[in-house]
């Protein structure tokens, strides 16, 4: 079936037309009841797409996998990937389709993809489904990551499927609708190299530099250049989620975007209590993807790509390994960069030389189990005059005041411009669970109320101070789950 909504996709899909290879013509299994459980108007009018359209039962039918539109060339992708250090040849969209590329009313050329449609050639053991669950925990906290300013793919929508999928428990289905900038993978070099065919490789590389990196074709070797793009996107990317205690949970290299997003929202979850070992993820038994260790994993998942690229950056592999070691090598400047630039922003304080300041303070909250966003956001002096409101959070307060005697003289920002880069409310885990529970047994009530607190994550509103509070002190550790 084909949609009568013709003027509302204008698809033009590169990736299909390019990379031949590295995708299979695929087709979305039906959704039996398809119900629009949420979606996001303002990224409709971003992609130009009529949102009232979008709610009719041919726009839903779309949303849910049920009609192509016209245009629509959907495909599963192929990648490899290394998970949890183990190499998988052939990973792939299991449970996912490229519909095709749009571009937004700024120009930009986007992928809209369905995720949960279906079994694909790519599926291995997996049923092809997702549960409503999941894909509205994706929704929101790739919402709230945008609302941060961070890099990420977006959700334009969740569709219940009307079946069933089998979990521990039978779970309502869903698709979620994304749009990124592309879902180009570390996974997806490593895959065409893999093929052995270099003719594919460069051509991927080249899409990638079109698409995500222009800068690079214009250098001496636009292959090392491509890789350095990525080596600093990720570099930023990475210090980003750190400045906000972000824990993505399975920075596996099919889950590391070659255009620096955040992709696949599956156990991420953030911290609350500093602590660099915080590890929410189920399956991450041995903390390989804790807090603390991200920019390490960043860079390793880097050190792959480089790998995948090397035929590319010099036919003297020797030479190739040394350009792209070189380069590699850099992350780490780079990273701590971003991350001193982003902390002294959280700081207000400005110039270099504060590196011991910044580690003394890290030092001083994780002892003290301090909760990361609400220290920051009570730093500012409109909270309280005179950092009360942080003083309060510390249960031995003298070490906070003598850290605070150090810091308060070099701060130069006000408490405006300190709010901009210190949110107020971030996707707790316990507020993210509450409105899922509620939203699969039938009310969407709390889950939309959330997405809308945090679309303006930098402003204090009276009446929800409890979107801003660290979960209760008998919680308990929160766990999340992959394969969802
Ligand atoms: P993820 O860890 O969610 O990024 O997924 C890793 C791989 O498993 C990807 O190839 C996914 O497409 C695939 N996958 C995850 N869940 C399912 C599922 N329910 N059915 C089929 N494939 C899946
Ligand atoms: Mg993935």
């Amino acid at each position: 079936m084909t949609t009568g909504i013709r003027p509302l996709f204008a698809f033009d899909n590169s990736f299909v037309r390019d990379l031949d290879g590295l995708s299979v013509p695929w087709k979305a299994a039906p959704a039996p009841a398809p119900r629009l459980l949420a979606l996001n108007e303002e990224l409709a009018a971003e992609l130009g797409l009529d949102a009232e359209a979008l709610r009719t039962p041919d726009g839903v039918a779309v949303l849910a996998g049920n009609a192509v539109p016209d245009g629509a060339e959907p495909v599963a992708q192929a990648y490899a990937g290394h998970q949890f250090g183990n190499y998988s040849p052939r990973l792939g969209d299991g449970r996912a389709l490229l519909l095709g590329e749009l571009h937004d009313v700024h120009g930009h050329r986007c992928d809209l993809a369905l995720k949960g449609s279906g079994r694909t050639p790519f599926a291995r053991g997996g049923d092809g489904r997702a549960a409503v669950g999941p894909m509205l925990r994706e929704y929101v906290v790739s919402e709230a990551m945008h609302a941060l300013g961070i890099p990420t793919t977006r959700s334009l929508s969740v569709v219940a499927t009307g079946e069933d999928v089998v979990r521990e428990q039978m779970l309502p289905g869903a698709v979620l609708a994304r749009v990124a900038a592309s879902h180009l993978r570390v996974g997806t070099f490593q895959y065409a190299a893999a093929t052995g065919d270099r003719a594919l490789l460069q051509r991927l590389a080249d899409h990638a530099i079109a698409r995500h990196h222009p800068g690079a074709a214009a250098a001496d070797n636009p292959y090392l250049a491509l890789f350095e793009r990525v080596v600093d996107a990720q570099a930023a990317l990475v210090a980003r989620w750190m400045l906000v205690g972000f824990v993505h949970g399975v920075m596996n290299t099919d889950n590391m975007t070659i255009s620096g997003e955040t992709i696949d929202y599956g156990p991420c979850a953030f911290m609350e209590a500093v602590d660099p070992r915080t590890v929410f993820s189920s399956i991450d038994q041995g903390g390989r993807y804790a807090y603390g260790n991200q920019p390490g994993i960043a860079q390793w998942n880097l050190a792959r790509l480089a790998e995948a690229l090397l035929p590319l950056i010099d036919d003297d592999q020797g030479a190739a390994v040394e350009a792209a070691t070189a380069v590699l090598a850099s992350f780490a400047d780079r990273y701590h960069g971003y991350s001193y630039t982003g902390m002294s922003a959280k700081l207000g304080i400005t110039g270099p030389g504060h590196e011991p300041l910044v580690a003394d303070l890290l030092e001083l909250v994780e002892a003290q189990q301090v909760d990361f966003t609400s220290f920051f956001r009570a730093l500012s002096p409109k909270e309280s005059s005179a950092g009360s409101a942080a003083r309060s959070l510390f249960t031995d307060p003298a070490a906070f005041d003598a850290w605070s005697a150090r810091w308060a003289p070099l701060r130069t920002a006000t408490a405006d411009e300190m709010d901009r880069v210190n949110p107020v409310y971030i996707p707790r885990n316990h507020l993210v669970e509450e409105a899922l529970t509620a939203a699969t047994d039938g009310d969407l009530g709390p889950f939309t109320r959330l997405v809308e607190v945090l679309a303006r994550p930098f402003d204090a509103r009276p009446g929800l101070e409890a979107y801003a509070a660290p979960a209760p002190a008998d919680a308990g550790d929160y766990v999340t789950f992959c394969g969802t």
